[in-house]
């Protein structure tokens, strides 16, 4: 992406860096990227402002400390595929686009689907693959997985994700009701183990049917 950072998006990223987010890539990634491109020209001048906004269909797009947080934490392990569940806006996998090899994103509403790809394609990014899914099954054909990122609250660990994580690799993934906690699970071999971070609000990560 040929990104030039905006005074606002470099304002975004100093607030970020105050709230605790400690990863220069993950800063530098949020200062050049146009967040106000992933949202309705209505809501635009909050675009900036760090908090999740609405992005139709009862979705939203996550509050821009999360992101770089769930971004920070998968960078840990360095890795290089990484599998995003919950497309949404794009906004997400914009960043990680700029700071992993390859990224695989699944959503099961295909209008949010298609605009995000648009967004993606205008940014120059081209080292993404979308698929419209379900996400609880993860994207088995791709896998596996150095990391894995959910952005939409499980009610508990989907399986399929674990199955699709690499030997070492992390998934990040909100789990539970209204509030969750946000988890890292680290594969080692056939183990998980899990890690609590912060409790976060998402949307839910839906079971079943696509719409
Ligand atoms: N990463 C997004 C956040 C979107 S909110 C962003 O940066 O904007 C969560 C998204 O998860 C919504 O778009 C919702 O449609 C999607 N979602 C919910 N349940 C899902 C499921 N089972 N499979 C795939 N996507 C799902």
């Amino acid at each position: 992406m040929n990104g030039v950072a905006t005074t606002a998006a470099l304002n975004l990223a100093r607030h970020l860096q105050g709230a605790g987010i400690v990863n220069a890539d993950v800063l530098s990634v949020v200062a050049k990227t146009p967040r106000e491109l992933f949202l309705d020209a209505a809501l635009g001048h909050k675009a900036y402002e760090n908090t999740a906004l609405p992005i139709g269909q009862g979705q939203t797009i996550s509050q821009p400390y999360i992101v770089a947080r769930m971004t920070e934490l998968l960078l840990e392990s360095h890795p290089k595929r990484v599998l995003e569940i919950g497309t949404g806006s794009g906004y997400q996998a914009a960043i990680l686009a700029q700071l992993v090899d390859e990224l695989c994103t699944v959503e099961r509403i295909k209008s949010l689907q298609i605009q995000a790809r648009q967004r993606l394609k205008r940014l120059d990014l081209h080292n993404v693959s979308f698929k419209y899914g379900d996400g609880w099954k993860g994207w088995a054909n791709k896998g596996p997985f150095d990391a894995i990122m959910v952005t939409a609250a499980a009610s508990s660990v989907p399986q399929a994700l674990l199955q699709q994580l690499a030997d070492g690799g992390v998934l990040v993934i909100p789990v539970g009701d209204e509030v969750q906690q946000l988890m890292r699970v680290v594969r080692q071999g056939d183990q998980f183990h899990s890690q609590t971070i912060e409790m976060v609000k998402f949307v839910p990560l839906v079971n079943g049917e696509l719409a």
